[in-house]
């Protein structure tokens, strides 16, 4: 349940009503808007709530039962668009930010390398894997903290914060050390000790939707992150598991209008992981961005015939700089910029 404030209600009503909220034995969860503040009623508790008892209480302006279950990731629960501070940017208002880098850190040489390419080309982070979710357990698995350290090498020279992927619930203080932004893959998204922990880290994470769940699965998989009191979730599209065979994925673009209307938080689209081949990277960055997403997450490498990991769908240099001035053009178009 929410209680709305009144636009002009007084701290001491708005004291009152956590009060009552305490008393009856959930925790209250303020979210300040510009014009008014909403209180959420989060938790279990014995006592059954009783709206009439909160409508009635002075600056109250309504009482509203939030109809889904991911109660903290919901519109209904929050109205505004969160804001995820990101390089002095902010996803989820007008700038489409674009993360870039190689699918894994290959080299110190390597990473530094890209980072000041993808920089020049106008990106807002960094990504790259130095933990590497891989389906066989013969392919490459990432270099592990070696590899953190090179992408903060990669930092240090740029100033481009990192987005990396952490598997084990174990190593997020580890990889929290050393990344900015605590990327939880696919294949990861349902592992819910895992997403307690990068919740409690307080972290900026970047939680990807798994190949085979649905957009309620994800906004299911936000709440764990945001129950720990971590608001800063940006959800991420990166294409589910069809029938189709000329591509890797099928990027569900339906999901980025519909993430939008169903929650606060900022929706980053990757095209790379979506379709698979690089020659169709930048049709479905465009797509994305004309359909709404917050960002872009991208795969560029230097020699993509040579990455060690999805080298099929990486930009080479080239190619990135091309996908950034065609998003210019269409993020204008819709009433953005890039
Ligand atoms: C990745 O970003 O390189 C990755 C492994 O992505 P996903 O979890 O979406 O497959
Ligand atoms: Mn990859």
């Amino acid at each position: 349940m929410i209680v709305v404030m009144k636009k002009g209600a007084s701290a001491q009503d708005i004291s009152n009503v956590v009060g009552r909220v305490e008393l009856d034995g959930y925790k209250a969860s303020l979210t300040e808007g510009e014009e008014r503040t909403i209180i959420g009623l989060v938790g279990e508790s014995p006592t059954p709530l009783r709206e009439d008892n909160y409508s009635s209480m002075s600056g109250v302006e309504r009482v509203m039962r939030v109809s889904v279950p991911y109660k903290l990731t919901s519109r209904e629960y929050h109205p505004m668009d969160t804001h995820v501070a990101l390089n002095g940017s902010q996803a989820g208002a007008n700038k489409v930010l674009v993360i870039a880098g190689p699918c894994s850190v290959e080299s110190r040489e390597q990473t530094i390398e890209i980072a000041c390419a993808v920089k020049e080309a106008g990106a807002t982070a960094l990504r790259g894997g130095a933990f590497k979710p891989r389906t066989s357990p013969y392919s490459f698995q990432g270099h592990g903290e070696t590899g953190l350290k090179w992408l903060a090498e990669a930092r240090e020279r740029t100033g481009l914060p990192i987005v990396t992927e952490v598997m084990d619930p174990g190593l997020v203080g580890m990889v929290a050390e050393y990344a900015d932004v605590l990327q939880v893959g696919a294949r990861n998204m349902q592992n819910f000790v895992l997403l307690s922990e990068v919740g409690r880290s307080q972290h900026t994470v970047l939680l990807k939707r798994g190949m085979a769940n649905t957009m309620e699965d994800l906004l299911m998989s936000a709440e764990y992150i945001l129950a720990q009191g971590n608001q800063r979730v940006m959800l991420c599209e990166r294409g589910i598991r069809t029938f189709e065979k000329y591509t890797r994925n099928t990027f569900d673009i339906n999901a980025i209008p519909v993430l939008k209307a169903r929650t606060h938080l900022p929706v980053i689209a990757d095209p790379s992981h979506a379709v698979g081949y690089s020659e169709h990277v930048t049709s479905i960055a465009l797509a994305a961005v004309a359909a709404g997403a917050d960002g872009l997450i991208v795969e560029v490498h230097p020699t993509p015939e040579r990455a060690l990991s999805d080298g099929r769908q990486s930009l080479n240099y080239d190619g990135f700089k091309q996908m950034m001035q065609r998003i210019q053009l269409v993020a204008q178009a819709v009433g953005r910029s890039a």
